[in-house]
């Protein structure tokens, strides 16, 4: 099988589908592997790093050339794949309900789409799964970035001059990205408190030393499937609404990540709650591109209101570009290598495994996700 990895061509991508680790680990499965001209440059890998792991280096076409395989960060235009034979795989992250076109487009291309976004959420596909890796790394980065531009510190420090009093950071949404913002903030040192709609996150707050802040609305429990938040009532939204605003008004830094799959990202902030920060006070909004939890946020941009910066940074995991694509290289390694099958020296995929039917997109020509289905 013939493995082709792209040069992302998304403005601001940095990130690589392969690296040199899982290059050597798909050759060493009998996969022959080959790599377009600077693909990892952005991510610290140099074409000779590939070759050395046994991978070919080639410009796009020549790359493409026959390709069984095509990997990877974000969904190409499919008029760039010109080349690739009819049923070859696509294994990317394709972001289907965004680009929903292109996924129609790859269909009537003959392309075997795969979407790692859409990994469901089992034990199994845990070291598959691309959203964890890179929200992991995002989370962490988040805190970094909003630290950068914070006028003050992180932690308490008593000094010869005086006290220096801790950071109040509030983290809205605990999921992976969240957690790990909620660690990152603790570890520099800052005082944390968080909250989410799903009430299985309040240990998880305090097992990490933080505040969980919590509406209490009869036991409202907003897990839907597979961990996934579900959309609040009006009601919940109105107590969220009121019991955010009386702790935003305490707080330097606000770090939001509340997302819904399939939806707009849920709106948590509002520009009347930001004006009741104090200045000099930071928010990131990490689900910036995915609507904005905060009125306000620009995706791309650093904006002021109120004397308050919003961080609206896009894709943030590429600004971890080396990390973030060794996890997600190794994501797409161990999806393709559990369904290897050793003498035939490619993927196999069975129709009825819960991960395939879960990732696939496209087959035969036309769009087969349950997800895509309107
Ligand atoms: P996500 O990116 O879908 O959403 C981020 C967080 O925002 C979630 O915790 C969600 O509950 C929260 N949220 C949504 N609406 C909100 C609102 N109005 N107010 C406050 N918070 C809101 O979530 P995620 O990071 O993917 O994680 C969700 C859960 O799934 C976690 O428990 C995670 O551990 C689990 N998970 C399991 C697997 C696996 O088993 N393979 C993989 C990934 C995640």
């Amino acid at each position: 099988m013939r493995i082709a990895v792209l040069k992302e061509q998304a403005a601001g991508e940095r990130r690589v589908a392969a690296v040199p680790e899982t290059v050597r680990k798909f050759t060493s499965l009998g996969a022959g592997m080959v790599v377009e001209q600077g693909a990892g440059l952005a991510a610290s890998h140099d074409d000779d790093a590939y070759r050395e792991a046994g991978a070919s280096v080639a410009p796009r076409a020549e790359a493409l050339a026959g390709a069984d395989a095509v990997l990877a960060v974000q969904g190409p235009d499919p008029d760039s794949l010109q080349g690739i034979g009819k049923g070859a795989l696509l294994i990317a992250g394709l972001n289907p309900f965004g680009e929903r076109e292109r996924v129609d487009r790859y269909a009537q291309a003959g392309i075997e789409a795969m979407a790692m976004e859409f990994m469901p959420r089992i034990t199994r596909a845990q070291s598959m799964d691309i959203l964890s890796s890179q929200a992991n790394l995002a989370g962490y980065k988040s805190v970094l970035d909003a630290a950068a531009e914070y006028g003050r510190v992180f932690p308490m420090m008593m000094t010869a001059a005086g006290t220096v009093s801790a950071a109040r950071v509030f983290v809205m949404g605990v999921g992976v990205a969240g957690l790990q913002a909620i660690a990152t903030a603790r570890r520099l040192g800052a005082q944390v408190s968080a909250t989410d709609v799903r009430a299985a996150t309040k240990e998880q707050i305090k097992s990490l030393g933080a505040k969980p802040v919590f509406v209490d609305e009869g036991g409202i429990e907003g897990e839907g499937s597979g961990g996934y938040a579900t959309e609040m009532s009006e009601e919940y939204k109105k107590a969220q609404a009121e019991l955010v605003s009386s702790h935003i008004a305490k707080q330097d830094i606000v770090i939001t990540t509340a997302l819904i799959p399939g939806k707009a990202a849920p709106r948590l902030i509002s520009d009347a709650q930001i004006a009741t920060m104090k200045p000099g006070g930071v928010i990131v909004d990490l689900a910036v591109e995915q609507g904005g939890n905060v009125e306000g946020a620009v995706a791309g941009e650093i904006v002021e209101k109120h004397g308050v910066k919003i961080i609206g940074h896009r894709n943030v995991a590429s600004r971890l570009a080396a990390d973030a694509s060794a996890l997600f290289a190794r994501n797409l390694y161990n999806f393709l290598s559990a369904f290897w099958d050793e003498e035939a020296k490619k993927p196999v995929f069975p129709d009825d495994d819960e991960i395939v039917c879960g990732v696939r997109v496209t087959r035969g020509g036309e769009v087969v996700s349950e997800r895509l289905a309107t």
